[in-house]
């Protein structure tokens, strides 16, 4: 039998957050990497061990399932990052489109310059912020 829900969900967020560092305003997922630069996190999902990518486990822990055809997206264009609040849900071409938008159709990037770019493009410009 498959555990409840609610257990398997809590279970796939003590594993996500296990394995993250803080960089800049990002989680940065630190467990395996996928060659595209995405975490991958294997799960025990009704007895079969499937490999998921981190921040689609992400989004399903803290916002739920993710719609069929639907993509979870990284607004600040670092797929590493499992950050809830930097990720949205899109199409594969909202995906490309938004690649193309941030002239991005390469490998993680996390130089000054890029991240000077993205500060530009008004992600991650809220430094220093008090909550
Ligand atoms: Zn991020």
């Amino acid at each position: 039998m498959s555990k409840p829900r609610a257990e398997r969900l809590a279970h796939a967020k003590r594993r996500l957050l296990a394995e993250v560092r803080v960089q800049d305003q990002c989680l940065i997922w630190t467990g395996a990497l996928l060659r595209s630069g995405y975490g991958s996190l294997a799960l025990r999902l009704a007895g079969e061990k499937r490999e998921s990518r981190a921040h689609r486990v992400a989004w399903i822990v803290f916002r739920g399932p993710i719609p069929a055809g639907m993509q979870v997206l990284h607004r600040c264009d670092t797929p590493a990052c499992v950050n809830v609040e930097h990720l949205f849900l899109g199409t594969q071409g909202d995906n490309v489109f938004d690649a193309i938008e941030k002239g991005r159709f390469r490998p993680i990037d996390t130089s000054p310059e890029a991240q000077r770019r993205r500060r530009q493009l008004g992600i991650n410009a809220q430094h220093g912020g008090h909550s």
